[in-house]
């Protein structure tokens, strides 16, 4: 059965990849983009998850194309790198809020439809070094695992009404976001994967999709690791 699925940052990298999967299931798609839509028919809104007005708008228009959303993904994040010493008030707060309050903020919309409809499931794209902290990453990490109690949270205020809340957590990914880690970084990450490579986009997908699956519907408040090991869950 088609659903009605909506993945914030799904113009490129992980987002797209995680939305292309559940569009070739025969799923009805819509992603959100600021930079530009991908390429392809996805149906892309413009959103911002920083403005709740500029996520109301997506929602209007997402629920006016194929109805409530059922599965939302909130995959929409940055990074602004700095030993915590010198990390300005800006860098932090801009990936809190980007990373943290915006996964809130289309959680919190997505509910109201999901709440009409007594189902719906939402995975949170967190990363390994949410667990396990990471030199340089103050903000990024603190995100991260905030994403986790949010979700923990959601699963409960939601599951009684049949709402389910999960957490992919993704190692070295190849996309733009990891293009941008230093060599010395990249190879220090992979010394501590134990299956020795970064994954791809399509390995995040397929965790993604399952989560959201009816094979799925008795796990909630999950958080489950696709980082060839470098994080293990907790
Ligand atoms: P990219 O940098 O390739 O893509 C980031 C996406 O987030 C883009 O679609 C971007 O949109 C969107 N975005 C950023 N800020 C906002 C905002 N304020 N409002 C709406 N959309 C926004 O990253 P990845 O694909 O690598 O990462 C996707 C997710 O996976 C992120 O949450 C990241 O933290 C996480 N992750 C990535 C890992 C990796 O190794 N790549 C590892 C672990 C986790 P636009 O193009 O319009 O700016």
């Amino acid at each position: 059965m088609s659903r009605s699925v909506l993945v914030t940052g799904g113009n490129r990298g992980i987002g797209l990849a995680i939305a292309r999967a559940f569009a070739d299931a025969g799923d009805a798609v819509s992603v959100t983009h600021r930079s530009g839509p991908p390429e392809g028919d996805l149906f892309a809104v413009r959103c911002d998850v920083t403005d709740t007005a500029s996520v109301e708008e997506a929602f209007t228009a997402v629920e006016a194309r194929q109805g409530p959303v059922e599965v939302l993904v909130a995959n929409a994040g940055i990074t602004r790198d700095g030993l915590s010493l010198t990390l300005s008030d800006d860098d932090f707060l801009a990936v809190l809020e980007t990373n943290l309050a915006g996964a809130f903020r289309v959680a919190r919309r997505a509910a109201l439809g999901m709440l009409g409809q007594r189902r719906g499931t939402m995975v949170f794209i967190s990363s390994a070094v949410g667990m396990t902290g990471a030199p340089g990453q103050a903000n990024y990490t603190a995100s991260k695992s905030g994403l986790i109690g949010l979700a923990r949270s959601l699963a409960r205020e939601l599951g009684p009404r049949g709402i389910t809340a999960n957490v992919v957590a993704p190692g070295v990914i190849e996309t733009d976001m990891a293009a941008a880690i230093t060599e010395a970084r990249r190879a220090e990450l992979l010394a501590s994967t134990p299956l020795g490579r970064p994954g791809t986009a399509a390995e995040v997908a397929e965790a993604v999709r399952f989560l959201a699956d009816e094979r799925a519907r008795y796990i909630t408040g999950a958080v489950l690791p696709v980082s060839g090991g470098l994080g293990m869950g907790h």
